[in-house]
């Protein structure tokens, strides 16, 4: 039996990220499983996350989840992180997901 990749939050970033949970700023933290990241969080989801814990990941919604990445690119243009990676982040995010479903 496969087990679901439960989520830790750690305050190391690779690199700059946008928060997916609000896509409104950046991110500070990620939640992620042993071996990758999955979601990249603000101050204020990350908040969040300490209280309701996977509850907060039912607010991502894909379509205003897009809508709200090309305001953010549109308002931090020649900021990182690039469409490309945020683009990989949701891909990550929905692979997560989709096996975490599978099991559930
Ligand atoms: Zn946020």
């Amino acid at each position: 039996m496969e087990f679901p990749d439960p989520l830790y939050e750690s305050p190391y970033l690779q690199t700059r990220r946008m928060c997916l949970v609000c896509a409104q700023k950046h991110a500070e933290s990620v939640l992620r499983t042993t071996d990758r990241e999955i979601v990249p969080l603000c101050k204020d989801c990350a908040a969040d996350w300490n209280i309701y814990g996977y509850l907060i990941l039912k607010r991502i919604k894909p379509g205003r989840l897009i809508w709200r990445t090309l305001v953010f690119k549109t308002l931090h243009p020649f900021q990182q992180p690039s469409l490309r990676i945020i683009w990989q982040d949701m891909k990550a995010l929905q692979a997560w997901a989709a096996k975490m479903k599978k099991w559930t």
